[in-house]
């Protein structure tokens, strides 16, 4: 059963990585998505695989860029009925004391400001409309700490927050927001710092499950949250970490 015919999504960061596996996920069940990236050429090959999906350039940090491309995907698709701002980035492990002064602001501008410049684009739009579905990307460094990371952990714990505003404020206009709080995926961002295959190793056996999830059970759990199965949820973070916060 097809839960998304005739609705039309955004996905940022949607041209890599888990934001593919969404916009793959939202294709496979009927929506319409935009592909939002910074990267116009990844987002190109991922709608190009995705088939009902069309690519968009945009950068989360632009809070001007981000309301011209989601008024422009609106124009373009009638509607927007939910979105999954979902781009992000990682950056080196590097204790408090000694972390780059650039790392902390453009992991800010890009995880914690760009989910804010995103949320202000796409809300009036659900509002006018009468409802919709939004889901954040945190992470479990939402949840717990991690040594190394002080830039990516606070904004993973912001935008947590920021999501439970959000519920609170929009949801007597019919729209909910929830964030997805994954554990370690192997991706391009995760790859490209972890790099020694013994880590991988090491972290799969870290997890109650016995390995680090996938992007598709990332994009499964954000298919969730923006479906009406879930239209009772709302304001909360959802994390898919085959129990490695359980310990
Ligand atoms: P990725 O690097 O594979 O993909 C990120 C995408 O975001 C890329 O396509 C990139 O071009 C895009 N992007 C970067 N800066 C942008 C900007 N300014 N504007 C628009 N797009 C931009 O990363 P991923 O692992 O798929 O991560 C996606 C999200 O999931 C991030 O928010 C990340 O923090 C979160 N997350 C990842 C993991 C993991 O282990 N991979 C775990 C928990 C949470």
């Amino acid at each position: 059963m097809a839960r998304f015919t005739d609705k039309v999504f955004a996905v940022t960061g949607g041209g890599s990585g888990i934001g593919e596996a969404i916009v793959k996920r939202l294709s496979a069940e009927g929506a319409k998505v935009a592909v939002l990236d910074i990267d116009l050429a990844a987002g190109e090959r991922v709608a190009a695989e995705a088939g009902s999906a069309t690519a968009y350039r945009a950068d989360v940090t632009d809070p001007a860029a981000m309301m011209a491309v989601i008024d422009q995907v609106v124009a373009d698709h009638g509607k927007l009925d939910g979105a999954v701002n979902n781009a992000g980035i990682g950056g080196p492990f590097i204790p408090t004391a000694d972390y780059p002064l650039d790392w902390w602001d453009r992991t800010l501008a890009i995880n914690l400001s760009g989910v804010f410049h995103s949320l202000r684009a796409e809300l009036p739009h659900m509002v006018r409309q009468g409802g919709g579905a939004i889901v954040n990307m945190s992470s479990i460094c939402g949840m717990i700490g991690q040594a190394g990371t002080a830039a990516y952990v606070a904004t993973k714990h912001a935008v947590i927050g920021l999501t439970k505003t959000v519920a609170l404020e929009y949801g007597a206009q019919g729209v909910r927001c929830n964030a997805v709080c994954p554990t370690y995926v192997r991706t391009p961002l995760t790859l490209a710092e972890l790099t020694d295959p013994a880590i991988w190793t090491d972290l799969d056996a870290r997890h109650a499950t016995g390995h680090c999830a996938t992007p598709e059970d990332v994009a499964a759990m954000a298919a969730f949250l923006l479906s009406d199965d879930a239209k009772s949820v709302t304001g909360s973070a959802h994390l898919v970490d085959g129990g490695i916060t359980s310990a």
